[in-house]
């Protein structure tokens, strides 16, 4: 008995010792948990990582402007073949007939799609005074930050833009701005590039093969990516505008048919095993999500 009780009585201490230390891992295992959910809880602290691009490799990237309605299908489509999209929206329209509703916005968003910002009402940027140009720079993407919008990227609309509109783009919190342009096509701007390079030449002035429209054939679409890809790959950001259920009407010139669309996600969704990828634009030039302007 006196044995037993000895030994109860020497192993309570290693019992109690052994409780403490549990309870002490835990309570800091709880706390670690604590100040690691605190990072998503607030927004300005996601940091997107920039991609890593294998020599040779091409990123294509789909581009879609002034958040039109019939872009909504687009996001489905793509989602469907792995594919993301980015969609550049402008605030002002949002919601209005023949547009992008916020929660359209938001749902794109959810399924991993990226909406970026296009200003408030799709000026000649350079033709206004810096005070406007920052209400449709800066207060563009404030707004769809309200709306849980995680915006990063900006689209000049025209292409349109010069070294004050840049800055004004970095200061109103963007990590990139897009061009219209400056990429060789099969019939233009002889002398460019058939890829952008990664990280761009300008991160300010992403180039593109300007807006597809309703003049690009399938065969043409593909041959920018074939270009590219023989051209020691890069990246070739896509610019949408209209998708059009049917063929696209001569009134809409920047328009791509449903059909040709779907047949070109086909074609490039098996090239990933030759290396080919599809990325939004944040997810290849990565970076923080900024605060809004102050
Ligand atoms: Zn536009």
């Amino acid at each position: 008995m006196a044995e037993g009780r000895s030994c109860l009585s020497q192993s309570r201490t290693p019992v109690r010792w052994y409780r403490r230390a549990l309870f002490l891992s835990l309570s800091m295992v709880s706390l670690l948990l604590a100040l690691a959910c605190q990072g998503p809880e607030d927004p300005f602290l996601e940091f997107s990582e920039a991609l890593a691009l294998e020599p040779g490799q091409l990123i294509v990237s789909f581009n879609f402007d002034d958040n039109l309605a019939s872009q909504a299908e687009a996001g489905p489509l793509l989602a469907a073949r792995g594919m993301r999209g980015t969609f550049y929206v402008n605030s002002g329209r949002v919601g209005t007939s023949g547009y992008l509703t916020y929660e359209q916005l938001q749902q794109l968003q959810a399924a991993g799609h990226e909406v970026g910002g296009h200003t408030i009402s799709h000026p000649r940027l350079t033709t206004l005074s810096e005070a406007e140009q920052r209400h449709e720079i800066c207060d563009d993407r404030a707004a769809l930050l309200k709306e849980g919008l995680r915006v990063t990227s900006f689209a000049y609309p025209f292409g349109d833009e010069d070294s004050r509109t840049r800055q004004l783009v970095i200061d109103c919190g963007y990590n990139s701005g897009r061009e219209s342009g400056g990429l060789r096509t099969p019939s233009g701007c002889r002398g460019c590039p058939y890829a952008e390079s990664v990280p761009p030449q300008d991160v300010y002035a992403i180039r593109t093969h300007g807006s597809v429209t309703r003049a690009w054939s399938l065969s043409y679409l593909q041959n920018l990516v074939l270009r590219a890809e023989a051209g020691g790959g890069g990246w070739v950001p896509l610019v949408f505008h209209h998708i059009s259920p049917t063929t696209c009407p001569s009134s809409e010139t920047y328009c791509i048919s449903r059909s040709t669309f779907i047949a070109f996600l086909d074609w490039l969704a098996p090239r990933t095993s030759r290396g080919t990828v599809v990325r939004t634009m944040d997810n290849v030039i990565g970076g923080p999500l900024q605060p809004p302007p102050g």
